[in-house]
């Protein structure tokens, strides 16, 4: 018996069917240091998609560039200590999940999953956490804010977890700044 079929791809499973989504939404981004994209998911239904950007009719990264910002931030060296590095971030945008939950109904997230490229930063998170969502998938880690975002979705009772093994569809991805 042949298999008429063998030429298709595989069925994706409803993870990776959403954040396939979300990667997808991330290529609208502007901001040349970090491309982020968010999707809102109440069953198995897409009820939002965001990225990362400036406001409405107001210039982008792309435009005006960045606007960076220098920060300390802790990191763990190689052998466990901690450090403190000089990093510098792009504060232009509003983040995808600010710009997701800006654009949806509070009804309609109510014990949803919201999909997002990367793991939520702390204030993005702190917003997450009071949007009624039930659940946070991200594919990427995000260490700056890592260890306090997890406890705080816990003590919330959000389901978050990361996509381990995940692969983004083939031209979505950016390097990381
Ligand atoms: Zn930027
Ligand atoms: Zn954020």
């Amino acid at each position: 018996m042949t298999n008429q079929h063998a030429t298709l791809p595989v069925r994706k499973d409803w993870d990776t069917y959403f954040m396939d989504i979300a990667h997808m939404a991330a290529t609208r981004s502007q901001c040349p240091r970090r491309h982020v994209g968010a999707v809102l998911v109440q069953g198995k239904k897409l009820l939002g998609t965001a990225y990362n950007g400036a406001p409405m009719g107001v210039d982008d990264c792309s435009e005006a560039g960045c606007m960076l910002v220098e920060e300390y931030e802790m990191k763990l060296a190689g052998d466990g200590q901690e450090i403190l590095v000089k990093k510098q971030r792009c504060v232009r945008t509003i983040h995808a999940e600010q710009n997701l939950l800006l654009f949806t109904d509070r009804s309609d997230r109510e014990g949803s999953t919201v999909y997002v490229t990367d793991q939520p930063c702390w204030t993005c998170a702190n917003l997450l956490a009071n949007s009624g969502v039930s659940e946070v998938v991200y594919h990427r880690p995000y260490m700056k804010d890592s260890e306090k975002v997890k406890a705080m979705m816990h003590q919330r009772g959000i389901v978050f977890r990361m996509m381990e093994g995940y692969k983004p569809p083939i031209g979505t991805e950016m390097p990381l700044t």
